[in-house]
């Protein structure tokens, strides 16, 4: 059953305890996360391709945006570079294994949040529809194979996730979660 913060459902899965830490935050990421791309919404889609240009000098290759596909809003998602398929990424994911979105937003003085995609900034969290109305926060399944590496202390999972879930359910949702565990 959902944890109930204010106006928020949260998955039962934050307040379970494991033997994992977020690898993310050792600046160990190797991009692995963003190996398949990501679900936009079309807004999300229509704000990169209005710096499409500008974005090019940090791509692996230049991408045609123009042969983007967002005729089907369900079904919009960031391109898929392909040398192969054993190495398959976000065609935004650069060389270093930063996301070019990110890095020409901060260049530009452009916040961040204006331009990169909704789920790649709320991940390794995620949104998952319970019913047609109702919506839980959960933890992304792909973090489990990424960001989250064995640890040999056990911790709540919510506190892997205490940037996240600050910005999303703000300081004192946070904190009455805590107050949950505790
Ligand atoms: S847009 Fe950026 S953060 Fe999102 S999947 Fe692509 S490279 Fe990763």
């Amino acid at each position: 059953m959902s944890i109930h913060i204010g106006a928020f459902r949260l998955s039962p899965e934050f307040l379970t305890k494991r033997k994992l830490r977020r690898q993310c935050d050792d600046y160990s990421c190797n991009g692995a996360c963003c190996a398949e791309g990501v679900f936009l919404t079309v807004y999300d889609a229509q704000r990169i391709v209005q710096h499409g240009s500008a974005i090019q000098k940090y791509l692996v290759e230049p991408y045609d945006f123009a042969s983007w596909n967002m005729t089907r809003p369900g079904y919009v998602s960031t391109p898929v570079y392909s040398r192969d398929p054993q190495h398959e990424h976000c065609w935004f994911l650069m060389r270093n294994a930063r996301c070019a979105v990110h890095t020409y937003a901060l260049e530009q003085g452009i916040p961040v949040q204006d331009l990169k995609p909704y789920f790649c900034r709320m991940f390794p969290l995620t949104l998952v529809d319970l019913d047609i109305d109702v919506t839980e926060i959960a933890i992304d399944p792909k973090a489990y194979d990424t960001c989250l590496v064995p640890a040999e202390q056990e911790n709540y999972l919510f506190t892997q996730f205490e940037t996240e879930l600050r910005r999303t359910i703000g300081d004192a949702g946070y904190a009455q979660l805590g107050a949950l565990a505790a």
